[in-house]
């Protein structure tokens, strides 16, 4: 008998693993967006060219990397964000895996160009299929500029598996709204086809709100703020009048990251109590702050659903914050401060 086990080559198992990360354009918007923020950029430019399936760009003035850092970012589970399991419970990062840039390394064709203000010269790389094609100096702005072009352009069964531009894009610009509403003292722009779509000037969460999804909400907010030992709620709700007759426009963030949770939803809802009109949805962007010791956020390599130590808590505090929130405004008739 023969043994029958290989170890699978690198560019191989990267393949396999970045279909947990990128699944479409919108998977490598996020990731590349949060490793600008990451890196303390102020400003954030992306240009996208099919939807992002041909081009996602992504241009930012943070920290750069040097030359061995450049090559590096590459290779699976190379992160500067942690460096032991203790870290993973004291995240303040976006990223901490080390997978993002090795997926979409193996499954598009990447350039990157990027500098430390330390350094004279930067570093221009060429990847595809996991394969450096190129390294060289080169002269460029402080800062990373990376170009990832032609997703899954040699795995044909995912690039069929993408759905119209218009789909796409319709996902990419949620990831874009999640990552903008959350840093609003950063500079965002997007640009589709050469058209610009959002241009993002820095200013405050309401202010970002605002310039996202529209000016009518600017006198249908009502400001959400209560500060504890366990957590601190900041944010806003719309006023009854301004909910939806569709779920939309309902944004969670937990220590910056936008999460999904149908559990904090619903705390969101009975608050409201009887003063939304039936079968409508409350518009909310609201910020939870708390220790990262308090969260799980490895639960999923998306990282958009998160495990609370005590999500009870969190609960109650969201509710109860709403609640205030809305009888200072003399908007609820029933004051309840059972917490
Ligand atoms: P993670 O963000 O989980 O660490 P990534 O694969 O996204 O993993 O990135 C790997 C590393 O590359 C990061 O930890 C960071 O050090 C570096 N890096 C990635 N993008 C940038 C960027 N835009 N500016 C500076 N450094 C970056
Ligand atoms: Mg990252």
């Amino acid at each position: 008998m023969i043994d029958i086990i290989n170890l699978l080559p690198d560019n191989i198992a990267n393949q396999i693993a970045a279909g947990e990360v990128i699944q479409r354009p919108a998977s490598a918007v996020k990731e590349l967006l949060e490793n600008a923020v990451d890196a303390g950029a102020t400003s954030i430019e992306m240009h996208l060219a099919d939807a992002g399936k041909t081009l996602i760009q992504v241009i930012d003035n943070g920290k750069g990397m040097s030359e061995t850092d450049a090559r590096m970012c590459f290779e699976r589970h190379a992160t500067s964000k942690i460096k032991n399991i203790d870290d993973l419970f004291h995240i303040r990062t976006m990223g901490f895996r080390g997978e993002a840039l090795a997926s979409i390394a193996a499954v598009a064709q990447v350039e990157i160009k990027t500098r430390r203000a330390e350094d004279e010269l930067g570093t221009f790389i060429e990847i595809d299929n996991s394969v450096v094609r190129k390294q060289e100096a080169c002269a460029c702005a402080v800062g990373t500029n990376i170009c990832m072009k032609n997703l899954f352009f040699s795995v044909p069964a995912r690039r069929n598996f993408l759905k119209s531009n218009a789909s796409e894009m319709r996902h990419i610009v949620d990831e874009f709204i999640h990552v903008a509403l959350a840093f609003p003292n950063i500079f965002f722009s997007l640009t589709s086809n050469g058209q610009q779509v959002f241009h993002l000037e820095a200013g405050n969460y309401k202010q970002r709100f605002l310039q996202l999804l529209g000016n009518q909400y600017s006198t249908k907010l009502v400001a959400v703020k209560e500060t504890t030992d366990y957590l601190n709620i900041n944010g806003f709700v719309g006023k009854p009048e301004a909910a939806k007759k569709t779920r939309g426009d309902q944004y969670f963030f937990v220590n910056n990251r936008f999460i999904k949770s149908a559990y904090l939803n619903h705390a969101v809802i009975t608050a409201f109590d009887a003063l939304l009109p039936k079968d409508s949805f409350p518009v909310y962007a609201l910020y939870i702050d708390l220790d990262p010791s308090q969260v799980d956020i490895n639960v999923h390599p998306t990282k958009q659903e998160i495990k609370f130590e005590d999500e009870k808590i969190v609960y109650a505090f969201v509710q109860a914050a709403i609640k205030h929130a809305l009888a200072q405004f003399s908007i609820s008739p029933s004051l309840d401060f059972s917490l």
